[in-house]
């Protein structure tokens, strides 16, 4: 797809009206307050964060607005293989290496950031979010305070432009408000807003939406320990993570798939279509990336049942160590650092200008892993297809995040059954014909003999 091979000219030129370069300039006032209280440049903190986090949300909502309510609605995909930030060129290069940066300082090094330690007051970028943190929970911030409101924030203006993108959608529309309601209150505000209440309980309203084996540490004795200390709540909790993870997650999951959770509710979703939806035909369409994402997905939820059954076994018998190895020094401390931080974070947004938008859902996610497994062999979810409508214009392929060629599957008017759908629903919102249906129907025959020779190169 990429453009030296066609003579086409870039049909998106990029040029920006004058409303437009207002909002990329409120844009640029927010980050640029980032960057100055990052060297730490001395500013009333009262003042100039409300400034910053307004002028962003208010320059995305400007942007959206120019961009897309002054057009039709619908496909609106044009120039994606042509623009700079989305095609790999120099400004996605760019971005890419500050939010791979960005994530490794805010894992490693949050003293960078400015985050007080020893007891000294905070600094640079994470003072700059002190008053927001003392309104909501009475505490300083800290440096995942200031991750949190810029996630949430994000997911807020670019959730926006998302749903004015698909408006002609109706799934995209009611999708995109329940990832922004999600994030906004059950991860970012009620949690927050509870730890000025009470911090035990806060604790727990912070991951009612996560579970294992996502939320790794469940089973972390630490974690046990504050779930039994944490009263009703606690006790609560841990009931709840238990049933969410051998009940109803594969009981909804039978009915209308992993949607429910990866396009629906999951906070690394959340951001991988709202903030990452300019990355998503970034992701690999070969037959290779496929395989390679069916070893390493399961590979990692093999790892991650070992090691919780070895912490567990050390939480019951009273040891730290299990066959004379030491459970914290050669299971938890490396998930923690390849799965939890490095390979989540640093590479799961960070290479999103480069490799596409869900490279750790597709790749990583554990939780994805688990729930694939009940959609590829026990769910009623499916995409249908009607082979005889489809024009193999590959806009669905184009836009899958999940690397899944879904016109190979059009042209042959076969239903896709594939364990990495996350059911977003983009093949189908940008396709011209009316071809492909998000379905929940009954039980077929989901055992497909030959699955690899359906094609993952038809986008060749
Ligand atoms: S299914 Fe629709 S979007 Fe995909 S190739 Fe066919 S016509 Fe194009
Ligand atoms: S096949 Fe369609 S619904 Fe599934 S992940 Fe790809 S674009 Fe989303």
């Amino acid at each position: 797809m990429k453009n030296e091979s066609i003579s086409i000219s870039n049909p998106d030129k990029g040029k920006l009206n004058s409303t437009e370069k207002f909002s990329v300039a409120l844009i640029a006032i927010g980050l640029l307050i980032l960057v100055l209280s990052s060297l730490n440049v001395k500013l009333n903190n009262n003042v100039y964060l409300p400034i910053s986090l307004i002028s962003l949300l208010v320059g995305m909502v400007i942007f959206a607005r120019q961009k897309y309510l002054n057009d039709l609605p619908g496909i609106k995909n044009n120039g994606v293989w042509f623009n700079s930030l989305s095609s790999r060129g120099i400004i996605g290069w760019t971005v890419g290496i500050i939010l791979t940066s960005f994530y490794i300082i805010i894992y490693w090094f949050p003293s960078l950031l400015g985050l007080g330690e020893n007891g000294n007051a905070n600094t640079g970028l994470v003072a700059l979010f002190d008053p927001l943190s003392l309104a909501l929970n009475g505490k300083v911030a800290s440096q995942w305070f200031v991750y949190g409101t810029l996630y949430t924030l994000c997911i807020t203006g670019l959730g926006y432009k998302f749903i004015l993108k698909y408006r002609h959608n109706r799934y995209q529309i009611i999708r995109t408000i329940v990832v922004i309601i999600s994030q906004f209150f059950l991860a970012y505000l009620i949690p927050e807003i509870m730890e000025g209440l009470n911090s035990d309980q806060a604790y727990f309203a912070k991951d009612v939406k996560n579970m294992w084996p996502l939320n790794y540490y469940f089973f972390d004795s630490w974690h046990i320990d504050n779930m039994k200390n944490g009263g009703t709540m606690g006790m609560i909790y841990l009931v709840w993570g238990i049933v969410l993870f051998l009940f109803v997650t594969p009981i909804i999951t039978y009915f209308v798939g992993k949607r429910w959770y990866c396009s629906f509710v999951c906070g690394c979703g959340g951001l991988a279509e709202t903030a990452g939806d300019s990355f998503r035909h970034l992701s690999s369409k070969k037959v290779s990336a496929w395989k390679f994402e069916r070893y390493s997905i399961h590979a990692i939820l093999v790892f991650v049942f070992i090691m919780t059954g070895a912490v567990l076994y050390n939480y019951f018998t009273n040891t730290s160590t299990i066959f004379g190895l030491d459970t914290y020094t050669w299971l938890r401390q490396p998930y923690g650092f390849l799965i939890g931080a490095a390979f989540s974070g640093v590479i799961g947004v960070g290479f999103y200008p480069l490799l596409g938008s869900r490279v750790w859902c597709r790749f990583g996610c554990p939780l994805a892993a688990y729930m694939g497994i009940f959609q590829r062999f026990k769910s009623k979810f499916r995409i249908t297809t009607n082979g005889g409508q489809c024009i193999s214009c590959g806009n669905c392929s184009n836009s899958c995040e999940m690397g899944i060629d879904v016109r190979a599957y059009a042209q042959k008017g076969e239903n896709i059954v594939r364990a990495s759908c996350v059911g977003c629903g983009i093949c189908s919102a940008v396709c011209p014909r009316g071809v492909l249906k998000l379905e929940n129907a009954e039980e077929e025959n989901r055992i497909n003999s030959n699955p690899i020779a359906i094609g993952n190169n038809s986008i060749k």
